[in-house]
């Protein structure tokens, strides 16, 4: 018997290039498998586009037909917002092409590229821009929302260096945005996320870096953490951009640098990158080994594309998965105190505390220049709970929502939208901070029925 979505995907898939997948189609399960296990939806069907003149057509099917819309990149999204149940799901699995104009020093970018499809063909020319730690994430969600990475204190945030992108809005239309096309339009996408259209490509600015970086972790001991923070907030305070470290504190993976009587203890991890000439990344990083008596280390010089996946192991596919997320413009001792009191309880193996710097370009940039406007944040903090089995979730979902009120009064205003669970929705216009009104004006004109909302999202 066929199905009211048969007929409807049938209909639609008569009128794009790309295959649209319903429920009784063979790769439908796998279509709707996102990063997040906790998310469970089953879209009526998935539009899996050839090119972007599928879009138009799709965006005006659903809406003839009253389907919810989602937007699928790669699927990362903690919040899930690339599915919807029983409507129509935009995905850009097939659309994964990047061009890179060496010359010129430019990426052009599909909407289903991943940040390992990106860096590779970048990496080509010993190029590169400014993206994420875990390559699998898409290009397209972690840039409309912001994006940031190992590169990000030197060259700035994923949107710094946006340059144009070609969108199909609410009504259709295909058009490019930038600075001097669309120009309000491109300030509310630059961190506003997929409140206002469908990008079709992205348009990036590059710059030189490696192919080989310097770059590796230093394992310490849990106890030792206080004063490896305490240190560590000293050390970053002088640190050149292009040096970049991270604190990350979970139980230890079993690393084979690693004592094997280590492996499923708290430890306290620094990953170092620094794109500067190996022996001066040597010199810089020198002072870090004084900070405590090591567990072990792996350090040394590699392609900034392996680099890229080091951290893809722990961060695949198919575990239940809630964060919380805050901005800190200092590390302040109250800060430091909760991160060691809740690293010190963490409910499963995978949950971890992890703080990114992006103390530099970023902060130079004004807070009004595009939607997202946290300058002053020098450090975001990701709460991550992580584990695999539904019946942990209160305990995990729990533990990251104690460390997320605790530490709430060191940090600064504002949030990143990349970060933000699927229930955050009040937190939306706290996060856009005083951009909030502007969106809303843009979202008015550009998006006034709301039909892309299945994001953190603006109202018009
Ligand atoms: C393991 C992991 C590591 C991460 N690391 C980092 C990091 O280092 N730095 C960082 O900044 N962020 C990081 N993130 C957050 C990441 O930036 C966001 O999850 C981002 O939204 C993922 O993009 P996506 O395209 O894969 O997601 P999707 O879930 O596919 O899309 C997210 C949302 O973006 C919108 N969207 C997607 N494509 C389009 C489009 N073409 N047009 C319009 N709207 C669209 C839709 O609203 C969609 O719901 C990480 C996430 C994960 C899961």
């Amino acid at each position: 018997m066929t199905t009211q979505s048969s007929k409807l995907g049938n209909e639609l898939e008569n009128m794009i290039k790309g295959n649209v997948l319903v429920a009784e189609d063979s790769g439908y399960e796998e279509a709707r498998q996102i990063w997040n296990a906790m998310i469970e939806r089953r879209p009526a069907m998935i539009a899996q586009c050839a090119d972007a003149d599928d879009v138009p057509t799709a965006i005006a099917f659903a809406r003839r037909n009253k389907l919810e819309i989602s937007i699928r990149g790669a699927g990362h999204n903690i919040a899930g917002n690339a599915l919807c149940d029983n409507g129509l799901t935009i995905d850009f699995s097939n659309m994964k092409n990047v061009l890179v104009d060496a010359a010129k020093r430019r990426a052009y970018v599909e909407p289903g590229a991943t940040l390992a499809n990106l860096d590779e063909a970048t990496q080509a020319h010993g190029l590169a821009t400014p993206v994420g730690i875990n390559s699998t994430t898409g290009i397209a969600g972690l840039t409309l929302g912001g994006g940031f990475g190992w590169l990000t204190r030197k060259y700035g945030m994923t949107i710094d260096n946006l340059l144009s992108v070609e969108m199909i809005t609410a009504e259709g239309k295909k058009i490019r945005a930038s600075e001097t096309e669309n120009a309000d339009l491109f300030w509310a996408i630059r961190g506003g996320g997929g409140n206002f259209g469908v990008v079709t490509q992205f348009e990036f600015q590059l710059f030189p870096v490696g192919p080989e970086i310097f770059a590796g972790l230093m394992v310490f001991p849990f106890n030792q953490a206080k004063q490896i923070l305490h240190k560590y907030r000293q050390f970053v305070n002088s640190a050149p951009e292009e040096l970049n470290v991270w604190v990350v504190l979970r139980k230890a993976p079993p690393l084979p640098f690693l004592p094997e009587n280590v492996h499923g203890k708290e430890v306290v991890v620094l990953p170092i990158f620094y794109f500067g000439n190996v022996a001066e990344g040597e010199k810089l990083i020198a002072p870090l080994r004084a900070f405590g008596a090591a567990h072990g280390e792996h350090l040394g010089a590699q392609p900034y594309v392996a680099w890229q996946k080091a951290f893809d192991p722990l961060l695949t596919p198919g575990a239940r998965n809630y964060w919380k997320s805050h901005n800190f413009t200092e590390l302040a001792d109250g800060a430091l105190d909760s991160i060691i009191e809740f690293a010190g309880k963490l409910p499963s193996p995978q949950c971890e505390i992890f703080v990114g710097m992006i103390a530099g370009a970023p902060n130079r940039v004004a807070p009004n220049a595009m939607a997202y406007g946290h300058r002053d944040a020098r450090f975001v903090l990701n709460v991550h709970g992580r584990w695999d089995e539904a019946k942990d979730d209160q305990k995990c979902i729990g533990w990251a929502r104690e460390f997320f009120k605790a530490s709430a009064p060191f940090a600064s205003a504002g949030a990143y939208v990349n970060f933000m669970t699927g229930e955050e929705g009040d937190r939306v216009a706290a996060a856009y901070g005083a951009n909030y009104d502007r969106l809303v004006q843009i979202k008015k004109r550009y998006d006034p029925d709301n039909i892309f909302h299945l994001n953190q999202n603006i109202k018009p």
